[in-house]
């Protein structure tokens, strides 16, 4: 087997995926004629033109361009779906997906037909494709405190499948600070935590994260770069890093793969994942991100098979499902490989 066809046939995780930006062009286009919305948008090859950015607050823009075409929550269901199935073809087996609902909710969206539209999305993907995924809820920065806090009483209500709170969108503008009693409060409801930073912002996002929201896991986190005692911290408190390789390279977050810290952090023994991020949004998905890691930065098999044990151990998953997973993921990898 070629090493490109090994590392698409290894078991992955991907713990760091935006439901809204997995959405495939087509589908995009076909909810648009569906609901008769007006757009900009003739065919898919517009679409796709459209999803190239300039810095990451272009990135933003268009992603809440898609937010606009969306204005009926059943939609969640096909978008989580197929979502899911692109994931399977990468050979994902667990996702934790980020949807982030107060961007609908303020556009007249309902929580719970939201939710429901997307359980049932994960639903049919594991009968269909067999793998498993759980929701993690992005609070968006942009909230009020009010804002976050009602979307904390509506988990409460019904926290099937939920199983952290996540906080992204533009983390310069809205430092995590702010977020602190939302956060003490998610975890006393028993959510995990994790928060985007280190992405458009420098460490000291991270720090705040880590200080106030006291999370267990950091999105990107790519200027951890910039401050030796910070990685050091991660090390030890062995905070999971979800990288996006893909998706900093087309924020401009980084310049090219090669310059990107995860092969840094690797040698360095944090406990970092692989995550597409925004798949449809960035052209990607963990078979690419696997892949660039391997040709731009040197990452064995075995090393690329490391991080998908790292992933395992990083995911909300309970401790017995962590060991059946490593146990299934070991005797796959064996047989790849003999
Ligand atoms: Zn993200």
């Amino acid at each position: 087997m070629t090493s490109k066809n090994l590392i698409k046939a290894l078991p992955k995780i991907e713990l760091h995926l935006h439901i809204l930006g997995s959405i495939r062009p087509e589908t995009l286009l076909s909810i648009i004629e569906t609901d008769n919305i007006e757009s900009a948008y003739n065919n898919k090859d517009d679409i796709v033109k459209r999803f190239e950015y300039s810095d990451f607050m272009n990135f933003i823009q268009c992603y809440m361009e898609i937010v606009d075409y969306i204005i009926d929550e059943r939609h969640f269901e096909r978008i989580t779906y197929e979502m899911l199935e692109n994931c399977a073809r990468c050979n994902t087996k667990y996702v934790e997906a980020s949807f982030s609902p107060m961007d609908h909710i303020s556009k007249g969206l309902q929580f719970n037909k939201m939710l429901n539209a997307i359980r049932r999305g994960i639903k049919n993907a594991k009968r269909d494709f067999g793998l498993e995924a759980d929701i993690r809820i992005d609070i968006v920065r942009t909230s009020t405190i009010e804002e976050a806090m009602s979307i904390l009483d509506y988990i409460a209500e019904d926290p099937n499948n939920i199983v952290s709170i996540d906080l992204g969108g533009n983390e310069k503008m809205y430092p995590p600070k702010r977020f602190a009693d939302v956060y003490r409060r998610a975890a006393k409801m028993g959510l995990h935590r994790v928060a985007h930073a280190g992405e458009a912002a420098g460490p000291e996002s991270i720090w705040e994260a880590i200080q106030y929201l006291n999370v267990e896991r950091i999105g990107h986190g790519v200027s951890a770069q910039q401050d030796p005692n910070l990685i050091e911290y991660l090390k030890q408190k062995r905070i999971g890093i979800e990288m996006c390789p893909v998706s900093n390279l087309r924020t401009g977050a980084v310049h090219s793969i090669k310059e990107h810290p995860i092969r840094d952090f690797f040698d360095k023994g944090l406990l970092v994942s692989v995550n597409s991020d925004d798949p449809s949004l960035f052209h990607t998905d963990m078979n690419y991100e696997f892949i660039q890691l391997h040709q731009e930065l040197g990452f064995s098999v075995d090393e690329l098979f490391k991080i998908s044990l790292d992933s395992i151990q990083s995911s909300f998953l309970d401790p017995k499902i962590k060991d059946q997973l490593r146990r299934s993921f070991t005797r796959e990898y064996t047989s790849l490989v003999e």
